[in-house]
């Protein structure tokens, strides 16, 4: 087995690495539920979640559903399943409760409709009237004239008189912020200095829609701040978006949280994660028999966050773990390349991990059992606990997952061998074989020198002898050698397949 990833995670707790301490503080994932949690989510929740361990502090979970055209049934649901499936303990969130709820943006339009009459009092925030009609036309304008387009500001300009006028003929509206010039540089704890000036591309936002919802950004600002968030870590397709946020909380004068913008996760060679979400859903990866702690290595490996320090012995490591050796001065500020060998790598020492607990080995045995049945319905197969065991042990260090079990490589195991007629063999001496086999402890060694006696007294060339018991005992033509497959069968079994299957059609 190839590790590519050096194991970044050990000994680094060894090195006492320079890190700042935080106080107070408090973290979010905020989800929208447009879909299922994937890869890049779970990065970011996984980040989030390393930190409030790591500065003891709380992991928040809010579901951002403001944008109610976009929701996909169940998917606030399932998010959280999978973060509790990937080990996080969500501290405040729906179902869990806390003191700074709802922690579903839908449930809390009282909190935004508040916040709105401080900006729209103060000056901050206007109605624009304009309609989609034209704003369609602006848009074209902008696009032929090959600009940008953004909105004019037109509705920022409107007279008393002209604003009496919309609302006395209830032309529906949404609300504006007005943004201003941000030339100072954001302070970015991944990227360092960003310098974003968003009012050059883009007109007033919306913070208020028709609908009365209010937008991502605002929604995403009052909330941050109601619920005392101390530090963002998200996706830094919203960097360009946090000198906006930044204005907002100026212009409510609040104190803003500090950010840190995740890059992208990419595939091993460069490009960009499937656009077919199935394919990096975190359910697909539990369903394929990914274990969690697999799946976070494997994510974390790919960010970084740990200082690097070589070593040769692979490890897996707890979520524990890493918190105590996670630090945002080693966040990569380049995009994170995916190594899947990787994940088959973490996957197979957290089989072997289980193995090493008997509880935890009964359970991967009861899954092999029943996935054996499921796989050959029609064998009717009543796998015996210890030799489902004994399969388990031998095939440890050849596994990616549970089910690489019930690939065709490994179809011997569950199989009856093929029926050999064989020539060589009279029926005296398959039954002296099997006499001399039942003799010995089952071990390897001792199989392979009765095995070799065997051949010596008889007179069967060896090659012949272990060319018909490889197919009377797995079918195979190649794989491994007779006297390991007869190890792994343990006695009982052998015996009984070679019993079954081996004919002497010279009697
Ligand atoms: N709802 C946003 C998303 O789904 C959250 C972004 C943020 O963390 O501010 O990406």
């Amino acid at each position: 087995m190839k590790l590519g990833c050096k194991s970044i995670f050990t000994v680094l707790s060894k090195h006492s690495i320079k890190s700042r301490s935080f106080h107070d503080v408090r973290v979010r994932f905020a989800p929208s539920p447009t879909g299922y949690l994937h890869l890049g989510g779970l990065r970011t929740a996984l980040y989030n979640y390393l930190f409030a361990l790591k500065n003891k502090g709380k992991f928040i979970l809010r579901i951002e559903d403001t944008d109610q055209s976009r929701l996909v049934a169940d998917a606030s649901k399932s998010i959280i399943e999978d973060l509790r499936w990937s080990g996080i303990v969500i501290d405040e969130g729906p179902i869990v409760g806390g003191n700074f709820g709802p922690y579903i943006q839908s449930e809390r339009l009282h909190i935004y409709n508040d916040a709105i009459q401080q900006l729209l009092g103060d000056g901050s925030a206007y109605r624009c009237y304009c309609s989609e009609t034209r704003l369609d036309l602006l848009r074209k304008e902008a696009l032929k004239q090959r600009q940008i387009p953004k909105y004019d500001n037109k509705c920022r300009h409107l007279t008393l008189s002209e604003i009496k006028e919309k609302q006395s003929n209830k032309v529906p509206y949404c609300i504006r912020f007005k943004l201003e010039d941000f030339n100072d540089p954001v302070e970015d704890l991944v990227y360092g200095n960003v310098f974003v000036n968003s009012s050059k591309h883009e007109g007033d936002p919306v913070i208020i829609k028709s609908d009365g919802f209010p937008t991502y950004h605002f929604a995403n600002v009052v909330d941050d701040h109601h619920m005392k968030v101390s530090h963002v870590f998200r996706g830094v397709e919203w960097q360009t978006s946090t000198p906006k946020h930044l204005l907002l909380y100026k212009a409510f004068g609040w104190n803003p949280p500090k950010y840190g913008h995740l890059p992208l996760l990419i595939n091993a060679d460069g490009t960009k994660l499937s656009k077919r979400q199935g394919d990096i859903s975190i359910n697909k990866f539990r369903d394929s028999g990914i274990y969690p702690l697999a799946l976070a290595n494997y994510v974390m490996c790919a960010g970084g966050g740990f200082q690097k320090e070589q070593s040769l012995k692979p490890t897996l490591e707890t979520l524990e773990s890493l918190s105590k050796m996670f630090n945002i001065e080693n966040l990569n500020s380049h995009p994170g390349r995916l190594n899947p060998d990787l994940l088959n790598d973490f996957n197979n020492l957290e089989i072997r991990r289980k193995l090493s607990n008997e509880n935890e080995t009964d359970e991967l045995v009861e899954i092999v059992r029943s996935m054996v049945r499921s796989k050959y319905p029609e064998r009717n197969i009543d796998l015996d606990a210890s030799y489902t065991k004994n399969i388990l042990n031998w095939s440890a260090q050849r596994l990616s997952t549970l089910s690489d079990l019930t690939s065709e490589n490994f179809n011997f195991l569950w199989t009856d061998g093929n029926v050999v007629n064989s020539t060589e063999l009279s029926k005296d001496q398959i039954d002296e074989l099997i006499g001399s086999l039942d003799k010995i402890e089952f071990t390897k060694k001792n199989i392979q020198t009765t095995l070799k006696s065997y051949s010596g007294k008889t007179q069967i060339k060896f090659p012949v002898l272990m060319k018909t018991l490889r197919t009377s005992l797995s079918g195979l033509k190649e794989g491994p050698g007779v006297a390991e497959v007869m190890e792994i069968f343990g006695k009982e079994e052998s015996l009984r397949r070679i019993r079954s299957n081996l004919n002497s059609s010279n009697a």
